[in-house]
Protein backbone atom coordinates (compact mmCIF):
# COMPACT_ATOMS: atom_id res chain seq x y z
CA UNK A 1 0.00 0.00 0.00
CA UNK A 2 3.11 2.40 -0.86
CA UNK A 3 2.71 2.72 -5.04
CA UNK A 4 3.35 6.31 -3.94
CA UNK A 5 7.03 5.42 -3.22
CA UNK A 6 7.06 2.86 -5.86
CA UNK A 7 4.84 0.56 -7.89
CA UNK A 8 5.54 -2.61 -8.77
CA UNK A 9 6.73 -3.53 -12.19
CA UNK A 10 4.29 -4.26 -14.43
CA UNK A 11 4.91 -7.92 -15.96
CA UNK A 12 4.39 -5.81 -19.53
CA UNK A 13 7.44 -3.71 -18.47
CA UNK A 14 9.49 -6.21 -17.15
CA UNK A 15 9.50 -8.43 -20.16
CA UNK A 16 10.01 -5.50 -22.72
CA UNK A 17 13.18 -5.00 -19.96
CA UNK A 18 14.43 -8.76 -20.29
CA UNK A 19 13.80 -8.11 -24.28
CA UNK A 20 15.96 -5.02 -24.66
CA UNK A 21 19.02 -6.54 -22.46
CA UNK A 22 19.16 -10.00 -24.19
CA UNK A 23 19.84 -7.77 -27.37
CA UNK A 24 21.85 -5.15 -26.32
CA UNK A 25 23.11 -2.37 -28.45
CA UNK A 26 24.39 1.50 -28.11
CA UNK A 27 21.30 3.25 -29.22
CA UNK A 28 23.87 6.00 -30.69
CA UNK A 29 25.70 3.34 -33.00
CA UNK A 30 25.12 3.23 -36.61
CA UNK A 31 25.63 -0.72 -36.39
CA UNK A 32 22.80 -3.42 -36.78
CA UNK A 33 23.21 -3.80 -32.74
CA UNK A 34 23.17 0.25 -32.22
CA UNK A 35 20.38 0.56 -34.91
CA UNK A 36 18.08 -1.87 -32.89
CA UNK A 37 18.88 -0.43 -29.82
CA UNK A 38 17.66 3.13 -31.19
CA UNK A 39 14.55 1.35 -32.43
CA UNK A 40 13.57 0.02 -29.05
CA UNK A 41 14.50 3.66 -27.82
CA UNK A 42 12.33 5.06 -30.59
CA UNK A 43 9.37 2.82 -29.58
CA UNK A 44 9.56 3.80 -25.76
CA UNK A 45 9.55 7.30 -26.79
CA UNK A 46 6.85 7.15 -28.93
CA UNK A 47 4.46 4.90 -26.17
CA UNK A 48 5.66 7.63 -23.64
CA UNK A 49 4.49 10.46 -26.04
CA UNK A 50 1.28 8.61 -26.59
CA UNK A 51 0.84 8.48 -22.86
CA UNK A 52 1.25 12.33 -22.25
CA UNK A 53 -0.36 13.62 -26.46
CA UNK A 54 2.90 15.12 -27.28
CA UNK A 55 5.38 14.54 -30.03
CA UNK A 56 7.88 11.98 -29.26
CA UNK A 57 10.88 14.53 -29.96
CA UNK A 58 9.41 16.72 -27.18
CA UNK A 59 10.92 14.30 -24.20
CA UNK A 60 14.01 14.25 -22.61
CA UNK A 61 15.19 10.88 -21.04
CA UNK A 62 16.72 11.66 -17.63
CA UNK A 63 17.09 9.10 -14.42
CA UNK A 64 13.92 10.42 -13.04
CA UNK A 65 11.99 13.05 -11.77
CA UNK A 66 14.31 14.44 -9.35
CA UNK A 67 16.63 15.05 -12.32
CA UNK A 68 13.35 16.45 -14.64
CA UNK A 69 12.66 18.57 -12.04
CA UNK A 70 15.83 20.28 -11.88
CA UNK A 71 16.40 20.51 -15.58
CA UNK A 72 13.10 21.92 -15.92
CA UNK A 73 14.02 24.81 -13.38
CA UNK A 74 17.28 25.53 -14.63
CA UNK A 75 16.41 26.06 -18.10
CA UNK A 76 13.17 27.68 -17.78
CA UNK A 77 13.83 30.26 -14.89
CA UNK A 78 14.16 33.13 -16.52
CA UNK A 79 17.07 35.22 -15.19
CA UNK A 80 16.17 37.75 -12.81
CA UNK A 81 13.15 36.79 -13.12
CA UNK A 82 10.82 34.86 -10.64
CA UNK A 83 10.27 31.64 -9.58
CA UNK A 84 7.04 30.38 -8.22
CA UNK A 85 6.60 26.95 -6.09
CA UNK A 86 3.69 25.67 -4.02
CA UNK A 87 4.47 25.01 -0.37
CA UNK A 88 3.87 21.37 -0.88
CA UNK A 89 5.71 20.47 -3.31
CA UNK A 90 8.06 17.75 -3.41
CA UNK A 91 12.01 18.53 -1.66
CA UNK A 92 13.09 17.42 -5.77
CA UNK A 93 11.50 21.04 -6.47
CA UNK A 94 11.36 23.02 -3.54
CA UNK A 95 15.20 22.26 -3.11
CA UNK A 96 15.95 22.83 -6.77
CA UNK A 97 14.09 26.03 -7.08
CA UNK A 98 16.19 27.57 -3.82
CA UNK A 99 19.37 26.89 -5.93
CA UNK A 100 18.38 27.93 -9.03
CA UNK A 101 16.85 31.26 -7.64
CA UNK A 102 20.21 32.24 -6.18
CA UNK A 103 22.38 30.98 -9.07
CA UNK A 104 19.77 32.53 -11.35
CA UNK A 105 18.93 35.74 -8.78
CA UNK A 106 15.51 35.25 -9.10
CA UNK A 107 13.25 36.24 -6.41
CA UNK A 108 11.50 32.81 -5.10
CA UNK A 109 7.60 33.10 -3.84
CA UNK A 110 6.38 30.41 -2.16
CA UNK A 111 2.21 29.90 -2.51
CA UNK A 112 0.38 28.28 0.27
CA UNK A 113 -2.66 26.35 0.51
CA UNK A 114 -5.60 25.55 2.47
CA UNK A 115 -6.54 23.22 4.98
CA UNK A 116 -7.86 21.22 2.33
CA UNK A 117 -4.43 21.24 0.57
CA UNK A 118 -5.65 23.10 -2.35
CA UNK A 119 -3.81 25.79 -3.89
CA UNK A 120 -4.45 29.37 -2.76
CA UNK A 121 -4.78 30.53 -6.04
CA UNK A 122 -5.37 34.25 -4.98
CA UNK A 123 -1.94 34.29 -3.88
CA UNK A 124 -0.51 32.57 -7.14
CA UNK A 125 -2.62 35.85 -8.48
CA UNK A 126 -0.82 38.29 -6.64
CA UNK A 127 2.91 36.79 -7.07
CA UNK A 128 1.88 36.27 -11.17
CA UNK A 129 0.95 40.42 -10.83
CA UNK A 130 4.69 40.92 -10.54
CA UNK A 131 6.58 42.72 -13.63
CA UNK A 132 9.33 39.71 -12.88
CA UNK A 133 9.08 37.06 -15.63
CA UNK A 134 7.56 34.16 -13.53
CA UNK A 135 8.41 30.47 -14.13
CA UNK A 136 5.63 28.78 -12.55
CA UNK A 137 6.16 25.02 -11.07
CA UNK A 138 3.43 23.70 -9.66
CA UNK A 139 2.90 20.15 -8.62
CA UNK A 140 -0.26 18.03 -10.57
CA UNK A 141 -1.14 15.52 -7.75
CA UNK A 142 1.02 15.75 -4.04
CA UNK A 143 2.45 12.67 -3.37
CA UNK A 144 1.88 12.33 0.07
CA UNK A 145 -2.47 13.44 0.05
CA UNK A 146 -3.21 12.99 -3.62
CA UNK A 147 -4.59 16.09 -3.79
CA UNK A 148 -4.74 17.49 -7.10
CA UNK A 149 -4.29 20.67 -8.55
CA UNK A 150 -6.40 22.62 -11.56
CA UNK A 151 -3.20 22.78 -14.17
CA UNK A 152 -5.45 24.34 -16.39
CA UNK A 153 -6.54 27.11 -14.78
CA UNK A 154 -3.10 27.61 -13.00
CA UNK A 155 -1.62 27.39 -16.88
CA UNK A 156 -4.25 29.82 -18.61
CA UNK A 157 -2.92 32.48 -15.13
CA UNK A 158 0.66 32.01 -15.79
CA UNK A 159 0.74 32.24 -19.52
CA UNK A 160 -1.72 35.26 -19.35
CA UNK A 161 0.62 37.32 -17.12
CA UNK A 162 3.50 35.94 -19.53
CA UNK A 163 5.30 33.13 -17.46
CA UNK A 164 5.94 29.48 -18.50
CA UNK A 165 4.32 26.26 -16.36
CA UNK A 166 6.36 23.41 -15.40
CA UNK A 167 4.55 20.87 -13.20
CA UNK A 168 5.59 17.62 -11.51
CA UNK A 169 3.30 14.87 -12.58
CA UNK A 170 5.42 12.39 -10.66
CA UNK A 171 2.56 10.79 -8.84
CA UNK A 172 -0.19 11.88 -11.58
CA UNK A 173 1.24 10.54 -14.96
CA UNK A 174 -0.23 6.70 -15.68
CA UNK A 175 -3.06 7.18 -12.71
CA UNK A 176 -5.42 9.70 -14.42
CA UNK A 177 -5.78 10.82 -17.84
CA UNK A 178 -3.46 13.84 -18.99
CA UNK A 179 -2.96 15.44 -22.60
CA UNK A 180 -1.02 18.09 -22.75
CA UNK A 181 -2.31 19.81 -26.49
CA UNK A 182 -5.44 20.41 -23.79
CA UNK A 183 -3.88 21.01 -20.34
CA UNK A 184 -1.10 23.71 -21.49
CA UNK A 185 1.39 22.90 -19.75
CA UNK A 186 4.74 24.07 -20.62
CA UNK A 187 7.57 21.09 -18.73
CA UNK A 188 6.33 18.14 -17.28
CA UNK A 189 8.16 15.70 -15.39
CA UNK A 190 7.67 12.11 -14.37
CA UNK A 191 9.17 9.10 -13.12
CA UNK A 192 8.57 5.35 -14.89
CA UNK A 193 8.41 3.98 -11.30
CA UNK A 194 5.62 5.24 -10.09
CA UNK A 195 3.41 4.10 -13.18
CA UNK A 196 4.94 0.14 -13.22
CA UNK A 197 7.81 0.86 -15.01
CA UNK A 198 11.53 0.67 -13.51
CA UNK A 199 13.66 2.61 -11.34
CA UNK A 200 15.94 5.09 -12.56
CA UNK A 201 14.33 6.27 -15.33
CA UNK A 202 12.12 9.04 -16.24
CA UNK A 203 11.51 12.27 -18.80
CA UNK A 204 10.82 15.92 -18.78
CA UNK A 205 8.49 17.29 -21.78
CA UNK A 206 9.61 20.29 -22.81
CA UNK A 207 6.84 21.92 -25.28
CA UNK A 208 8.18 22.64 -29.22
CA UNK A 209 9.72 26.36 -29.43
CA UNK A 210 9.70 26.94 -25.58
CA UNK A 211 11.80 30.59 -25.22
CA UNK A 212 14.22 28.66 -22.89
CA UNK A 213 17.98 28.51 -21.91
CA UNK A 214 20.20 25.57 -23.31
CA UNK A 215 21.49 24.91 -20.10
CA UNK A 216 21.80 21.17 -19.33
CA UNK A 217 22.77 19.41 -16.35
CA UNK A 218 24.58 16.92 -18.14
CA UNK A 219 26.99 17.59 -20.62
CA UNK A 220 28.73 15.15 -22.84
CA UNK A 221 28.51 13.63 -26.30
CA UNK A 222 25.16 15.52 -26.68
CA UNK A 223 22.34 12.50 -26.82
CA UNK A 224 18.88 13.97 -26.54
CA UNK A 225 19.66 17.04 -28.62
CA UNK A 226 22.06 18.01 -25.91
CA UNK A 227 19.33 18.25 -23.20
CA UNK A 228 20.75 15.05 -21.31
CA UNK A 229 24.27 13.44 -22.07
CA UNK A 230 24.85 10.22 -21.30
CA UNK A 231 24.66 6.67 -23.46
CA UNK A 232 20.97 6.15 -23.21
CA UNK A 233 19.54 3.66 -20.57
CA UNK A 234 17.94 1.61 -23.57
CA UNK A 235 16.35 -1.47 -21.39
CA UNK A 236 14.91 1.30 -19.02
CA UNK A 237 13.20 3.32 -21.57
CA UNK A 238 11.60 0.44 -23.20
CA UNK A 239 10.42 -0.70 -19.81
CA UNK A 240 9.16 2.79 -19.10
CA UNK A 241 7.31 2.61 -22.94
CA UNK A 242 5.74 -0.43 -21.94
CA UNK A 243 4.46 0.82 -18.65
CA UNK A 244 3.05 4.10 -20.33
CA UNK A 245 1.05 1.51 -22.73
CA UNK A 246 -0.44 -0.80 -20.51
CA UNK A 247 -1.24 2.17 -18.27
CA UNK A 248 -2.78 4.02 -20.97
CA UNK A 249 -5.13 1.00 -22.25
CA UNK A 250 -6.31 0.26 -18.64
CA UNK A 251 -6.46 4.19 -16.97
CA UNK A 252 -9.97 4.69 -16.90
CA UNK A 253 -10.98 1.04 -15.46
CA UNK A 254 -8.13 0.94 -13.48
CA UNK A 255 -8.68 4.62 -11.48
CA UNK A 256 -12.37 3.74 -11.40
CA UNK A 257 -11.65 0.80 -9.36
CA UNK A 258 -8.39 2.11 -7.40
CA UNK A 259 -10.88 4.84 -6.25
CA UNK A 260 -13.39 2.10 -5.06
CA UNK A 261 -10.51 0.62 -3.29
CA UNK A 262 -9.84 3.62 -1.42
CA UNK A 263 -13.04 4.90 -0.44
CA UNK A 264 -13.74 1.12 0.79
CA UNK A 265 -10.59 1.36 2.76
CA UNK A 266 -12.04 5.00 4.90
CA UNK A 267 -15.04 3.66 4.96
CA UNK A 268 -14.00 0.70 6.91
CA UNK A 269 -11.53 3.04 8.84
CA UNK A 270 -13.72 5.80 9.66
CA UNK A 271 -16.46 3.17 11.17
CA UNK A 272 -14.30 1.52 13.32
CA UNK A 273 -12.16 4.61 14.10
CA UNK A 274 -14.47 7.82 13.65
CA UNK A 275 -12.04 10.35 14.83
CA UNK A 276 -9.76 9.83 12.17
CA UNK A 277 -9.30 12.39 10.00
CA UNK A 278 -8.56 12.55 6.71
CA UNK A 279 -6.20 15.07 4.96
CA UNK A 280 -7.39 16.26 2.00
CA UNK A 281 -10.77 14.35 1.84
CA UNK A 282 -13.03 16.99 0.33
CA UNK A 283 -10.55 18.41 -2.45
CA UNK A 284 -10.40 16.03 -5.65
CA UNK A 285 -7.60 13.82 -4.93
CA UNK A 286 -6.19 11.02 -6.51
CA UNK A 287 -7.88 8.06 -6.77
CA UNK A 288 -5.25 5.28 -4.59
CA UNK A 289 -4.07 7.93 -2.29
CA UNK A 290 -5.38 8.39 1.30
CA UNK A 291 -3.43 10.20 4.03
CA UNK A 292 -4.97 9.10 7.18
CA UNK A 293 -4.94 11.06 11.08
CA UNK A 294 -4.91 8.76 13.91
CA UNK A 295 -4.98 11.41 17.11
CA UNK A 296 -3.07 9.76 19.82
CA UNK A 297 -1.23 7.12 18.04
CA UNK A 298 2.58 8.07 16.19
CA UNK A 299 2.55 6.69 12.51
CA UNK A 300 5.92 5.01 13.49
CA UNK A 301 4.26 2.83 16.31
CA UNK A 302 1.43 1.81 14.29
CA UNK A 303 3.40 1.13 11.17
CA UNK A 304 5.83 -1.21 13.84
CA UNK A 305 2.64 -2.57 15.02
CA UNK A 306 1.79 -3.79 10.99
CA UNK A 307 4.69 -5.41 9.83
CA UNK A 308 2.92 -7.24 7.03
CA UNK A 309 1.13 -3.90 5.62
CA UNK A 310 3.62 -1.41 3.77
CA UNK A 311 2.37 2.45 4.20
CA UNK A 312 3.98 5.52 4.78
CA UNK A 313 4.44 8.14 7.51
CA UNK A 314 4.74 11.21 5.14
CA UNK A 315 6.47 10.62 1.55
CA UNK A 316 8.89 7.71 1.50
CA UNK A 317 12.16 10.39 1.00
CA UNK A 318 11.37 12.28 4.13
CA UNK A 319 10.25 9.35 6.51
CA UNK A 320 12.94 8.81 8.37
CA UNK A 321 13.45 12.21 8.64
CA UNK A 322 12.87 14.19 12.30
CA UNK A 323 10.86 16.86 10.84
CA UNK A 324 7.19 16.58 10.56
CA UNK A 325 5.65 16.36 7.38
CA UNK A 326 6.08 20.11 5.72
CA UNK A 327 2.77 18.89 3.31
CA UNK A 328 0.88 18.92 6.42
CA UNK A 329 2.30 21.64 8.14
CA UNK A 330 1.41 23.94 5.21
CA UNK A 331 -2.04 22.52 5.40
CA UNK A 332 -2.43 23.62 8.93
CA UNK A 333 -1.90 20.53 11.06
CA UNK A 334 -0.02 20.55 14.08
CA UNK A 335 3.32 18.57 14.36
CA UNK A 336 1.60 15.98 16.41
CA UNK A 337 -1.19 15.39 14.13
CA UNK A 338 1.54 15.34 11.70
CA UNK A 339 3.54 12.60 13.13
CA UNK A 340 0.07 10.67 13.79
CA UNK A 341 -0.24 10.30 10.04
CA UNK A 342 -0.19 7.05 7.94
CA UNK A 343 -0.38 7.83 3.84
CA UNK A 344 -1.92 4.37 2.33
CA UNK A 345 -1.80 4.84 -2.05
CA UNK A 346 -3.30 2.25 -3.94
CA UNK A 347 -2.23 0.70 -7.47
CA UNK A 348 -3.21 -1.49 -10.25
CA UNK A 349 -2.45 -4.75 -8.50
CA UNK A 350 -3.88 -4.19 -5.03
CA UNK A 351 -6.92 -6.13 -4.24
CA UNK A 352 -10.04 -6.07 -2.36
CA UNK A 353 -8.70 -8.51 0.01
CA UNK A 354 -5.55 -6.47 0.50
CA UNK A 355 -7.72 -3.70 1.51
CA UNK A 356 -9.97 -5.78 4.09
CA UNK A 357 -6.73 -6.90 5.26
CA UNK A 358 -5.01 -3.39 6.15
CA UNK A 359 -8.09 -1.57 7.18
CA UNK A 360 -8.51 -5.01 9.71
CA UNK A 361 -4.91 -4.20 10.91
CA UNK A 362 -5.07 -0.35 11.04
CA UNK A 363 -7.80 -0.79 13.33
CA UNK A 364 -6.54 -3.32 15.44
CA UNK A 365 -3.17 -1.78 15.43
CA UNK A 366 -4.08 1.97 16.29
CA UNK A 367 -6.39 0.80 18.98
CA UNK A 368 -3.72 -1.55 20.54
CA UNK A 369 -1.11 1.61 20.38
CA UNK A 370 -3.69 4.34 22.02
CA UNK A 371 -4.07 1.83 24.92
CA UNK A 372 -0.37 1.31 25.31
CA UNK A 373 0.08 5.25 24.90
CA UNK A 374 -2.79 5.80 27.95
CA UNK A 375 -0.77 2.82 30.25
CA UNK A 376 2.83 4.13 29.50
N1 LIG B 1 8.24 14.32 -7.37
C1 LIG B 1 7.28 13.68 -6.71
C2 LIG B 1 5.94 14.33 -6.53
C3 LIG B 1 7.54 12.41 -6.19
O1 LIG B 1 6.57 11.78 -5.50
C4 LIG B 1 8.81 11.82 -6.38
C5 LIG B 1 9.12 10.43 -5.84
N2 LIG B 1 8.94 10.29 -4.47
C6 LIG B 1 9.78 12.54 -7.08
C7 LIG B 1 9.45 13.78 -7.58
C8 LIG B 1 11.15 11.97 -7.33
O2 LIG B 1 11.09 11.01 -8.32
P1 LIG B 1 12.32 10.06 -8.68
O3 LIG B 1 12.28 8.97 -7.69
O4 LIG B 1 12.05 9.57 -10.04
O5 LIG B 1 13.56 10.89 -8.65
Amino acid sequence: MDYNATAPVRPEAAAAMIEALRTPGNASSPHAPGRRASAVVQLGRSRLAELLGCAPSELVFTSGATEANNLALRIAAPDAGQIVVSAVEHPAVLEAARQVASDQQCELSIIGVDRDGKLRVDELRLALSSPRRALVSIMAANNETGVLNDLKEIAELTHAAGGLLHSDATQFVGRLPLDVSTVEVDLLSLSAHKFGGPQGVGALFIRRGLPIRHRPLVRGGGQERGWRAGTLNVAGISGMGAAAAAARAQIDVESVRIGQLRDRLEAMVLAALPDTQINGYVAPRLPGVSSMTFPGAPADAVLAGMPNVAASDGSACSSGALSPSHVLLAMGRTAEQADSTIRFSLGYATTEAEIDFAAEQVVSTVRRVREAMCVS
